[in-house]
């Protein structure tokens, strides 16, 4: 046997039997029984803004430092990180690598811990606020929904906030996926990678109440990718606490802008007999009412006031704050939307999911078949070539 053919079956050994290492993961795979969505309905609205804090603060709960020598997508340090993000003023900057949790060594106000989840080609990853640990289980290559919604379910506790990040970015998730993930809370509806608005809706229009996040998704403090896309929560103190309270039921804003700088801030939503009234402490060049897909329903400009009486046909209802300024290009803000309820509490995205267990079983056993076929057609293919001159 020639060196070259030696050196070419060694190769594809190694290859097939690292690919059905990688791959035993998929035989933990689950199929649900995945019940049919219901948009939000009922007579009353959650409004998320009902009772506003003392005060505003401005987080970014996405950003890389430096991992593994620089092998996991990050180019500075934590003090680097941190450095830039106080130097705009945030009042909250997390850093969140990939499956690994910063440990609370730096000097800052605050410390929430997060990790951003996800060991797959396709980029389907999660961002998990206040886990002692970081969960790294993962399907490294193909995921369809069972699988997605089988990682989120890994994820969820009663104590995290778990949140899917760039869901447009690669394979992320589809329209179709999210009209059925629950056990999840935060939306990561813009970032510098992606803006996902649209399939914000999508989940909302299905009766998934999750509310929007803004984060840099920074890998290193170049100019222009910090202080990008930032998240406004609403506090009464200081804790980590409040700031997983008020983010677990909506009470805050997504924006994307230019170095952290705000441009508006909200006074007060209220709703009074299906009538909707926002009111900013600034006028805005347009304020503009999203509903049900993303579909506007009423638009206000160079006002600091909007009002809107909710149709029928109308399961939710969000605002959007448009500005410009010569400095800035432009500055967006994505308000949480009031959602219909029965009873006017706040609405939670979890849910306890059946397993179909001849689904499950059929999944594991075809792909089973699929290794295996896999294997023979690569020792069949190996053999060819082994045999010619
Ligand atoms: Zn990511």
């Amino acid at each position: 046997m020639s060196k070259f053919k030696k050196a070419l079956s060694i190769g594809a050994i190694i290859l097939t039997c690292s690919f059905i290492i990688a791959t035993l993961p998929y035989y933990k795979t689950v199929i649900y029984k995945l019940p049919a969505p219901k948009p939000f309905a009922g007579d009353t609205f959650y409004n998320p803004y009902q009772t506003t804090g003392k005060q505003w603060i401005k987080a970014n709960f996405h950003a890389h430092s430096i991992m593994h020598f620089g092998l996991a997508n990050g180019d500075n340090t934590p003090e680097e990180m941190f450095a830039v993000y106080d130097s705009m003023h945030y009042d909250l900057a997390c850093i969140s690598n990939y499956n690994n949790i910063l440990p609370n060594n730096y000097p800052k106000r605050y410390y929430l811990p997060a990790y951003e989840h996800g060991l797959n080609t396709g980029a389907i990853h999660r961002l998990v606020l206040n886990n002692q640990q970081a969960d790294r289980f993962d399907f490294p290559f193909y995921q369809n929904v069972h699988h997605k919604q089988q990682v989120l379910n890994l994820q969820k506790s009663e104590d995290n906030l778990v949140g899917l990040t760039h869901p447009v970015f690669k394979t992320g998730y589809s329209k179709s996926d999210l009209k059925y993930l629950t056990n999840y809370d935060l939306f990561e509806g813009i970032s510098v990678r992606a803006t996902s608005i649209e399939r914000w809706d999508e989940a909302l229009s299905h009766g998934h109440p999750v509310w929007v996040i803004g984060n840099d998704d920074a890998h290193n403090t170049r100019f222009g990718t910090c202080g990008v896309c930032w998240t406004m929560v609403n506090v009464d103190s200081l804790t980590k606490d409040e700031v997983l309270k008020n983010l677990k039921s909506g009470n805050s804003y997504a924006t994307r802008g230019w170095v952290g700088q705000e441009m508006n801030r909200i006074k007060g939503v209220s709703i009074d007999s299906n009538r909707y009234v926002l009111e900013l402490e600034k006028k805005s060049d347009s304020i503009i009412l999203k509903s049900d897909f993303g579909k506007t329903v009423a638009v206000a400009t160079h006002a600091n006031k909007i009002s809107y009486t909710i149709q029928e046909t109308d399961t939710y209802l969000r605002a959007e704050l448009f500005d410009t300024e010569p400095w800035n290009n432009y500055t967006k803000t994505y308000l949480n939307p009031v959602v219909r309820t029965v009873d006017g509490t706040c609405p939670s995205n979890r849910a306890t999911l059946e397993i179909n267990k001849t689904k499950t079983w059929l999944w594991r056993m075809g792909f089973l078949i699929f290794q295996f076929v896999l294997g023979v057609a690569i020792v069949y293919l190996l053999k060819m070539i082994l045999k010619i001159k």
